[in-house]
């Protein structure tokens, strides 16, 4: 279950090796998406019950969930369906980013806390969560850059930019955005990684507060690992 650059890695690693085939399994959110090696599927399932009867119809014997960290639908779906068909399931989540020094982060459990804490932080907001979830900052007053890399779906705050840009992104380029956009304040997921961890440096050096989403919790009693070294160990471990 792909969509992230460690489940293109895992694809990379696996479809190399002997005694392994891979499917990588995309939702199709995003236009043109970077494809991972081998064989790749494209589209929802059907929720759990579609899912379970995919994996059975494909022979699939193992499933790693190394979807984004707040793609938590199916990240449910998958335990669930690997639960009912007795399939080991392992979740690939990269570690969340931690607050350092200098950095001033108001922790939110959900997109409609970051809209509720952005009151008063500051009339111009770097929105940087995807295309997904912008409508929950609809009815905000304030001015909006809102950076994705497809144009979001629904409802958009009154006064935005929108930004279509895919990462990574420099801290060079990061900073000079903030500056040029006169940006007060920033809302992000805490996507974790190194390929958007640039904003938060820039961040950090031009002293912004910034709303940082907390991830959805693992379904109860996931097996997890952070990198796709220890997923591979996994898989190898299964043989
Ligand atoms: P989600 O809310 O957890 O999933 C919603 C529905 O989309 C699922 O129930 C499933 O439909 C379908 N789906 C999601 N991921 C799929 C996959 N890998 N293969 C097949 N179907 C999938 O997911 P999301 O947050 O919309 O994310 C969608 C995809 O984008 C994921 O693959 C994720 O890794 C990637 N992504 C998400 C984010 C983010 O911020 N959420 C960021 C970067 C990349 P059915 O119920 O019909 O099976």
């Amino acid at each position: 279950m792909g969509g992230t650059r460690e489940a293109r890695e895992l694809a990379d690693i696996v479809s190399g090796e002997r005694g392994f085939e891979i499917v990588s399994s995309l939702a199709g959110r995003v236009r043109e998406p970077v494809l991972p090696v081998g064989e790749v599927r494209v589209g929802g399932f059907g929720g759990v019950d579609g899912l379970r009867e995919w994996l059975s119809g494909n022979g699939v014997e193992a499933v790693v969930d190394a979807t984004h960290p707040f793609a938590g639908a199916i990240t449910a779906n998958a335990a669930a369906a690997a639960l009912a068909l007795g399939l080991p399931v392992l979740h690939l989540r990269r570690p969340a980013w931690q607050q350092r020094d200098g950095d001033h982060w108001v922790r939110v459990p959900d997109l409609a806390g970051a809209a509720k804490a952005l009151t008063g932080m500051g009339d111009r907001v770097f929105l940087t969560i995807g295309r997904q979830g912008v409508a929950a900052f609809a009815e905000s007053d304030a001015w909006f850059l809102i950076r994705a890399i497809d144009p979001p779906d629904g409802a958009r705050p009154a006064r935005h930019e929108l930004l279509l840009a895919r990462g990574p992104f420099t801290l060079t380029d990061e900073t000079a955005l903030l500056t040029d956009r006169r940006i007060e304040v920033m809302v992000t997921k805490d996507s974790g990684g190194a390929l958007t961890e640039a904003k938060l440096e820039a961040a950090r050096a031009l002293a912004l507060p910034v709303v940082v989403i907390d991830r959805p919790a693992l379904p109860e009693g996931a097996l997890s690992v952070e990198t796709v070294a220890a997923a591979w160990d996994w898989l190898r471990g299964l043989r």
